[in-house]
C-alpha cells in the first residue's frame, strides 16, 4: 500500500514536470516563466513537454558563465540552483531521488521486467562523484570558448536523459536539425542504449553509477532532517532490505549511506524486526505494527 503511494507520487511528479504539451501544435519547447525555476529530480530542460528546467543543467549553466559574470562584476543570476539543492538536501537527502525523479522512476519500470538479473561491481558507486567534480564543474568551469563561456559538458557527452527526452524527439519533431547528427549524438545514443539495456538487468543503474543530482544529494543524507536510525540489536541478518531495496543496499551496513534514495521501503514493508527507524528532525517516527509484533515474539 506504501509503496502505490510511492508509485503515484512518481507518476504526478513526472507529469508535472512534463506537462507542456504545447510543442504538438507549435513544435517548439516551452520557455515560459516556469522555465526559470528547477525541479528537484533530473529532467531535461529541452524536454519538448518539460516545464521546469533541470538543476543539473542550471548548474552547469552557472559554472559555465562564471568567468564573465565576474570580469562584468555582475551576480549570476543561476546561482540560486546551489541553495535551492542545498535546502532540499538539507530537509530530506537523496528523497527526491526515491520519489520524484522522472528518470529514476523508468529505471524502477524497466527493472520490472523478466529477464535475468546482474549486480554491478560496488566500485562503481563512485564513478558519479568522478562525474560531478568533472564533467559538472571543472570542465564547464575552465574549457572555455573565445567569449569566455565554458560548456555544458555533462548535458552535451553523457546524459542519457537528455537524450531520451530531448535528442531523439527534437530530432523528430523538426526535421531541420537532423543534417546536425554526428559523433556527438551517436556517442550519446550510444550511452542511452547502455542505460536502457543496464536498467532492465540491474536495479537504478544510472542513479547509482553515474548521476551527478543523485551524488550532490548524497552528501546530505547523515545530517538531512529527516533522516533513518539502525537499531542493531533488532537486526537479524535476515538480509529482506537487501532483496527489496532498489539501490541494492543492506541496511545494516549503515543508515544513511551515500546511495540511500529514501525510499522508505526498508522502514515500511522490508523489516519485520524494528531494525529500520525513520527519524524526523530528531523525532523516532513509530515502525509499523508488525515489527512491534515481530520484535515481542523475537
Ligand atoms: S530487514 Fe531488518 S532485520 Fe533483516 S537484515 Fe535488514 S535491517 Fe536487519
Ligand atoms: S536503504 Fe531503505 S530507504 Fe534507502 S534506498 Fe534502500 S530501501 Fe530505500
Amino acid at each position: 500500500m506504501r509503496n502505490v503511494l510511492r508509485r503515484v507520487i512518481q507518476v504526478v511528479a513526472t507529469f508535472v514536470t512534463n506537462s507542456s504539451f504545447g510543442f504538438i501544435f507549435t513544435h517548439k519547447i516551452y520557455q515560459g516563466t516556469l522555465k526559470s525555476f528547477c525541479v528537484p529530480g533530473l529532467n531535461c530542460y529541452s524536454c519538448p513537454a518539460a516545464t521546469f528546467a533541470c538543476p543539473i543543467g542550471a548548474l552547469q549553466f552557472l559554472f559555465a558563465g562564471v568567468r564573465p559574470s565576474l570580469a562584468s562584476a555582475r551576480v549570476h543570476i543561476g546561482s540560486f540552483v546551489i541553495g535551492f539543492l542545498g535546502s532540499i538536501g538539507m530537509i530530506a537527502g537523496r528523497f527526491p531521488c526515491g520519489w520524484l525523479c522522472p528518470f529514476g522512476f523508468l529505471q524502477e519500470l524497466a527493472y520490472k521486467i523478466r529477464t535475468p538479473k546482474i549486480h554491478i561491481p560496488r566500485i562503481l558507486n563512485y564513478l558519479k562523484y568522478v562525474i560531478l567534480a568533472l564533467f559538472v564543474v571543472i570542465l564547464p568551469l575552465t574549457v572555455l570558448d573565445a567569449f569566455g563561456f565554458g560548456s555544458t559538458w555533462f548535458c552535451k557527452y553523457i546524459c542519457p536523459a537528455g537524450t531520451l527526452e530531448a535528442g531523439l524527439p527534437l530530432m523528430w519533431l523538426d526535421p531541420n536539425l537532423r543534417h546536425l547528427i554526428g559523433f556527438i549524438f551517436y556517442n550519446k545514443l550510444a550511452i542511452l542504449i547502455l542505460f536502457l539495456v543496464l536498467m532492465v538487468l540491474t536495479r537504478r543503474p544510472f542513479c547509482r553509477t553515474v548521476c551527478p543530482l543523485g551524488a550532490i544529494y548524497s552528501f546530505f543524507n547523515k545530517v538531512s532532517l529527516v533522516r533513518m536510525r539502525f537499531v542493531e540489536e533488532n537486526c537479524v541478518r535476515c538480509n529482506q532490505c537487501y532483496r527489496d531495496c532498489p539501490m541494492e543496499l543492506k541496511f545494516y551496513e549503515g543508515a544513511n549511506q551515500l546511495n540511500c534514495i529514501r525510499c522508505f521501503k526498508c522502514y515500511t514493508d522490508s523489516c519485520r524486526f524494528g531494525a529500520i527507524r525513520l527519524e524526523v528532525v530528531g523525532v523516532n517516527l513509530p515502525t509499523q505494527k508488525r515489527s512491534e509484533h515481530a520484535v515481542a515474539t523475537k
